[in-house]
């Protein structure tokens, strides 16, 4: 393996990705849903053609799956009752999510602290005994295969049960000093290129990723700001010019208050808490014809 790639399946099913891959399929996976699904599935299948029929179905439904768990969910439908299988299967994989996913906010989340990720899974093993005694299990059934598939070929990790690939999968990034990364666009885990990559490249719809959404908004929010900024940099200057100008119809006073008001105006406009259109209406300066009118913009 180099540093960035992994190796892992079994048999002619092995599959070379970038390092972390697997495990991050796994915990992007909603495998309650897809328990549930099955369980549905097999509820409303009275005959063995209906029992077929909804785990093709459920698998159609998968293709968008890590191919691992293609294969997996694959392998199931010679079982007898093939729904049954997947919906235990999904089940099992659940629980094993549950787990993983607090393995890697603890050990993995770089918000937990520099470095020291050795030290953390150590700790992790030492508290939480199920965890420990999972991982010598599942270290059992690992073996090594070479693969001849490129230039140099590849070392692959290889073990029949997917939990045991998955936990290779995040000790190899524990070893290797990897931290992973939340989202903050979709909240979910990804390994970053440097300490400043805050966004995944997970697809969002309309051809777009994470990172290219995120970097819209951010456009989009800027956009308004300076809108706002200079539409109150310009009513600012206007009422000013109005005060020095004709100081007996539009006292100090009143200007001041204007102003106070029309900044907390800016900043919420700023939050996104008012729309462009509200701060626009909100903004226009008050009218006055004589003495009459008064207090119009602040509504009194
Ligand atoms: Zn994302």
């Amino acid at each position: 393996m180099d540093g960035r790639d992994e190796c892992l399946g079994w048999e002619d099913h092995l599959l070379r990705e970038r390092q972390g891959s697997f495990l991050l399929a796994f915990l992007d996976q909603d495998w309650e849903a897809l328990a549930d699904q099955a369980q549905a599935l097999r509820r409303q299948a009275f005959h063995l053609e209906q029992m077929y029929a909804g785990y093709r179905r459920l698998r159609e439904e998968f293709q968008e799956a890590h191919p691992l768990f293609r294969q997996e969910l694959d392998r199931m439908a010679d079982s007898a009752d093939s729904l049954y299988a997947a919906g235990q299967w999904a089940g099992e994989m659940g629980r094993f999510r549950r787990l993983m996913a607090a393995a890697v906010e603890r050990v993995l989340d770089r918000d937990t602290g520099a470095g020291g990720a050795g030290g953390r899974y150590r700790q992790l093993l030492e508290e939480v005994s199920e965890l420990s005694r999972l991982a010598d299990r599942l270290h059992e059934g690992v073996g090594v295969q070479y693969a001849f598939d490129s230039g140099q070929g590849q070392l692959c990790l290889t073990a029949r049960d997917l939990r045991a690939l998955l936990f290779l999968s995040f000790e190899y990034l524990v070893s290797q000093g990897y931290a992973l990364g939340r989202c903050l666009n979709c909240g979910r885990y990804f390994v970053p290129f440097s300490v400043n990559t805050c966004y995944c490249d997970r697809p969002v719809g309309e051809g777009r990723i994470c990172k290219t959404a995120a970097a819209k908004v951010n456009y989009t929010k800027k956009l308004r700001q300076d809108q706002a900024r200079s539409l109150y940099a310009k009513q600012n200057n206007t009422y000013q010019m109005r005060v020095r100008r004709s100081p007996e119809r539009y006292p100090e006073e009143e200007y001041r208050l204007w102003r106070q008001q029309a900044k907390e105006l800016l900043a919420a406009t700023e939050r996104g808490e008012l729309s462009w259109e509200e701060f626009q209406r909100k903004m226009e300066l008050p009218r006055r014809r004589g003495g009459e009118e008064r207090d119009v913009w602040n509504g009194k």
